[in-house]
């Protein structure tokens, strides 16, 4: 969303977790709150008076299914205005509807579900970045850079080590140097070598 800068309080943080009640609710849907607010680090990203607040929940692509275009368009509203709500009574008076400037702090925003995810992003079932959870293999059976077909190679947030930007720069850089040692640009040690990717060819069959 994008909102007037009246409604943020001077020196507010960055990153926010909201959890109103009990952790019982904690990944039960919409039970917690994360919020980001890039804009009191760098004020250049929104018009001037303005801020950003990137706010996320859980849910499950399967509440979103099965909907006609106006009853999903309505559900996204209420949710949003739910957690707006919310985000009102915690942290931001007036957010909604400010006293003061006797109209809506909210200047813009846009509402996305796993639904959006799965079609901009191309997520499996609209995830944030999927985690596998199999155990014991856990991370273990995430795909690493290599495949079973010579030469092909992933990387990204739906490979080891996982989601998030600094763990998808770590896996383009495991994937870069993949890549160089196999076309003979970086030394590489054999032995170490076969012994991973035996382990990788395991760890697929497993799978
Ligand atoms: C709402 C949200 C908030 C997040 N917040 C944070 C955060 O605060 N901090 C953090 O570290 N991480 C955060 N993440 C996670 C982070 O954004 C991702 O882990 C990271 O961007 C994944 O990078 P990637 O390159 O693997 O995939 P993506 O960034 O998803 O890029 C994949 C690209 O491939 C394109 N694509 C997919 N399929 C095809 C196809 N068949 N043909 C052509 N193009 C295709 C997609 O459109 C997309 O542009 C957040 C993610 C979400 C969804």
């Amino acid at each position: 969303m994008g909102v007037k800068d009246t409604v943020v309080p001077p020196n507010t943080d960055c990153h926010h977790f909201i959890l109103e009640d009990d952790s019982a609710n904690l990944e039960k849907p919409y039970g917690s709150i994360f919020l980001s607010i890039p804009t009191v680090l760098d004020s250049s990203l929104a018009p001037e008076g303005h801020h950003i607040l990137h706010i996320f929940t859980t849910s499950c692509i399967e509440n979103w299914k099965g909907l006609s275009l106006k009853d999903y368009e309505e559900k996204k509203e209420l949710v949003a205005n739910k957690i707006i709500s919310r985000l009102e009574n915690k942290l931001f008076p007036g957010l909604k509807s400010s006293i003061v400037l006797k109209e809506s702090s909210i200047v813009l925003k846009e509402v996305g579900t796993p639904k959006t995810h799965r079609r901009f992003l191309a997520q499996d079932n609209g995830t944030y970045g999927p985690i596998p959870h199999s155990i014991p293999k856990v991370l273990l059976g995430m795909p690493f850079n290599t495949t079973a077909i010579d030469g092909l190679y992933c990387v990204g947030d739906s490979c080891f080590p996982g989601q998030g930007v600094i763990a998808v720069a770590f896996s383009g850089i495991m994937c870069a140097h993949r890549v160089t040692a196999d076309i003979g640009l970086e030394k590489r040690s054999p032995v170490l070598d076969a012994a991973l990717l035996w382990l990788l060819g395991c760890l697929r069959k497993m799978a």
